[in-house]
């Protein structure tokens, strides 16, 4: 499960999303893509509250969500061939002093900067192949960066290029909110230290990679652990092995897809919505419960529909439909088969005939894929160009910054986890490494 490092190499085709857009823009339909904002720099919007253009648009962003100062106006107004050639230039005069890690959802212009590519989680452990760089410039979301500093020691600078690419998902999950719903629980369950007959406590609070560094460390307090959405069922295991009961947040769709495939049924998984009391649930449901599905979900995955998935049939004999696990259950369901980013990548890259594939998942993903493999003809099962709001806000304008801050000795936009948060929260990683599957 490692990331990928990064070998330039010719592409046969265009896969930049941000050309797709701007062509969309600038032509006769620009309802092709959820947003004509999204042809503009993201600095447009660096000063408005909100999301900004993309699938997390409508979403509502948390009061003091970080927000990134301007940007230098010589970023904002080079065109991409001058910021290309900085951005080089810098990566080249630092060397091996910094590492540029870039998610598999990242504009392309930003990745073929990036020394590695892959998951959230990939990533943070490919920092720790390089234990001597100054800095690691996280080219993902702000959760991303803050398990990359929990991950590497403590004299390396884990930096964000632009503070605003935060997560609506992990956003959905407010550390308040959470010790709230575990009160309420302790209300309902008794002490949740508490072991029955079989060894096991009331609930095992489980949270997905993609939540800040404060609900990773809440789960690290609370005999809990962290998953991917590689590892999700492994980890619940781990959880029912230890637990009557799983709080798992901020995911709903990933918590119910996996349970689901586990054999737990429906009723047992009720909803936790943190604005009502006892999360809209009454005792008896929360008593009978065997996962609570906190109420958020990714607005990338939610765009997904079965009626997509009915049409890419339709029009493919033979089409092959993979999509990720934070899209809701019916889809899941609809799909020929459901798995993480790097299931979606290793499942093409396996396939020895031409072969047509439907992907439910982040549009540059799936772009630099079909891009990749011009054997196979692959297209993103929403026909709207409407990449992730946060992933957006990363512009090779924000990667020259940083980079030529590094080389004139500044360092901007570290991000960094406190001792009390960062403490808990690593138990929580270290357990979820530690979990394995059960013997077959
Ligand atoms: S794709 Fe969804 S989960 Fe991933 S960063 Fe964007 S909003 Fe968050």
């Amino acid at each position: 499960m490692a990331a990928i490092p990064v070998t330039p190499q010719p592409r046969p085709a265009d896969p930049s999303v941000d050309h797709l857009i701007q062509q969309i823009v600038a032509g006769p339909d620009a309802s092709a893509t959820c947003s004509a904002d999204l042809a503009a720099g993201p600095w447009e919007i660096d000063t408005r509250p909100g999301y900004g253009p993309g699938a997390s648009m409508g979403d509502v962003i948390p009061t003091g969500a970080p927000r990134q100062g301007e940007l230098p106006a010589e970023y904002r107004e080079a065109d991409d061939t001058e910021l290309d050639a900085r951005i080089r230039a810098a990566k080249q005069t630092l060397g091996d002093r910094v590492v540029i890690l870039g998610h598999f959802y990242q504009r392309e212009e930003v990745v073929t900067h990036a020394d590695y590519v892959g998951d959230s989680f990939q990533l943070a452990n490919a920092a720790l192949e390089h234990p001597d760089a100054e800095a690691i410039v996280f080219c993902g979301v702000h959760f991303m960066a803050e398990t990359a500093d929990l991950l590497s020691r403590p004299e390396q600078a884990v930096i964000l290029p632009n503070l605003a690419a935060g997560c609506s998902m992990a956003d959905m999950a407010d550390i308040d909110q959470v010790e709230e719903c575990w009160e309420q629980l302790e209300e309902v369950y008794g002490d949740m230290t508490a072991v029955d007959a079989d060894g096991r406590v009331p609930v095992i609070p489980v949270t997905y990679m993609n939540s800040s560094a404060a609900i990773k460390g809440f789960v690290g307090r609370h005999g809990g652990i962290v998953c991917t959405s590689s590892n999700a069922r492994t980890v619940l295991e781990w959880a029912f092995e230890r637990g009557r009961r799983v709080l798992f947040f901020p995911d709903q769709h990933l918590g119910r897809n996996t349970a689901k495939a586990m054999g737990v049924p429906l009723d047992r998984m009720p909803m936790w919505n943190p604005n009502r009391p006892l999360g809209g649930s009454d005792q008896e449901t929360l008593t009978d419960a065997r996962v609570i599905l906190w109420h958020g979900f990714c607005s990338v995955h939610r765009r997904f529909t079965v009626d997509q998935i009915d049409k890419a049939r339709a029009e493919h004999a033979g089409v092959r439909v993979i999509v990720h696990p934070e899209c809701p259950m019916a889809v899941v369901d609809a799909a020929d088969e459901a798995g993480s980013t790097d299931y979606i990548r290793k499942a093409i890259e396996a396939a020895d005939e031409p072969t047509t594939f439907a992907i439910g998942t982040e549009i540059n993903l799936v772009q630099r894929l079909a891009a990749e493999h011009p054997q196979h003809t692959i297209f993103c099962l929403d026909p709207v160009v409407c990449p992730c709001s946060t992933m957006y806000r990363i512009h090779p304008g924000y990667l020259a910054w940083t980079l030529e801050a590094l080389v004139a000795g500044t360092v901007e936009n570290r991000i960094t986890v406190p001792a009390d948060v960062a403490d808990p929260a690593r138990v929580a990683l270290e357990r979820m490494l530690a979990a394995k599957p059960p013997a077959a």
